[in-house]
């Protein structure tokens, strides 16, 4: 698929894109990394240490040891010991690489890039959309599938239908298209990497698992709505934030602030950061990521080499202070890719 293409169907704002793209290129906090795993039965309640993790990424050149895949790195334990932190026995691997060796290969990690892109070549093939079943049957006369096709992506085959019928252009379209040409550049990824990218974040989230996670929780009364009331939603909304338009991970939100007042009249699509904005945690910072990378793309052109951290510090404090926080990391990562340009 053509980059342009997927954007001008998607039609994510332009900060939706830069945000995608940096988020899922970027490695893990590793302090967030070794919280995680010192709270987690699973990895025996121990970790490696920060430094231990940054070196890792470092020498993997934040690249997956199987396929060399930047997208969403994270650590692996080689022996499937989960509790066998000795470095030997850690690697980096992408998120897809990750997926396939813990199922041994069952669930098809690309299948929401695969979906999409069949659904269109079928559509240029045949001239009409395909049913369900005409889908599923073309995908596996191509795709090695070990399960049906659409199992657990029916929501993305309802939404393919949807925006294919009702197309609508964002106005920042030709930005898009020019911004993921300069972060492919600058992270050295491949186009089908930022797709993937785009396509896992621009596209809605499964409205059954929101409804089962409901159901298991007593914030919500451990109750839900029907599939098909969240379906419905959706389509009114147009797939987009009622609030701003956004595309990118979508929600549904309790109007009157109740999470087990489920009436229809009450639930509204939001998205992520409307959400939060609702909420009381509100945003601090909104899209660091993205302001980190403006600004250094910025200094880079200007000054033929990257700012001093103190500097990238400053656009969020207006002080001298630092105010990077985590991003100290993200940070590290963009002076490596600068430097190798
Ligand atoms: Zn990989
Ligand atoms: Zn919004």
């Amino acid at each position: 698929m053509e980059i342009a293409d997927v954007l001008k169907f998607l039609s994510p704002s332009s900060i939706e894109v830069k945000m995608a793209l940096l988020s899922k290129f970027s490695p893990l906090q590793p302090g967030v990394m070794k919280q995680n795993w010192r709270y987690n039965k699973k990895f025996g309640y121990d970790s490696p240490s920060t430094s231990e993790f940054w070196d890792l990424f470092q020498k993997s050149d934040f690249r997956c040891a199987i396929c060399s895949s930047q997208y969403r790195i994270s650590v692996d334990h080689i022996n499937e010991d989960n509790t066998d932190h000795r470095l030997e026995n850690l690697q980096i691997l992408c998120s897809p690489c990750n997926v396939s060796k813990a199922n041994d290969g069952v669930k098809n990690p690309d299948a929401q890039y695969v979906i999409m892109s069949e659904f269109r070549v079928y559509i240029k093939k045949y001239g009409e959309v395909p049913t369900t079943r005409q889908l599923a049957k073309h995908i596996k006369s191509k795709h090695e599938f070990k399960n049906r096709p659409l199992s657990g992506y029916l929501h993305l085959y309802h939404f393919l239908v949807f925006r294919y019928n009702n197309p609508f252009q964002s106005k920042q379209i030709e930005d898009c298209i020019s911004i993921t040409q300069q972060i492919i550049e600058v992270l050295q990824i491949s186009s089908d990497e930022a797709l993937r990218a785009i396509i896992s974040t621009c596209t809605p989230s499964d409205h059954y698992t929101t409804r089962s996670n409901w159901r298991n929780s007593k914030r919500y009364g451990n109750n839900a709505p029907e599939g098909a009331v969240f379906l419905e939603l959706l389509v009114e909304a147009g797939y987009k934030c009622e609030e701003c338009s956004n595309v990118s991970k979508l929600s549904f939100d309790h109007i009157d602030s109740d999470p087990t007042n489920h009436l229809k009249e009450n639930l509204k699509v939001l998205c992520f950061t409307c959400n939060r904005k609702k909420s009381r945690k509100g945003i601090k910072f909104e899209n660091k990521k993205a302001k980190i990378f403006d600004f250094m793309l910025d200094y880079f052109h200007n000054h033929g080499a990257i700012p001093p951290i103190k500097r990238v510090g400053e656009i969020f404090s207006g002080d001298t202070q630092s105010y990077l926080g985590g991003e100290f990391y993200f940070y590290k990562y963009l002076e490596k890719r600068f430097n190798d340009i």
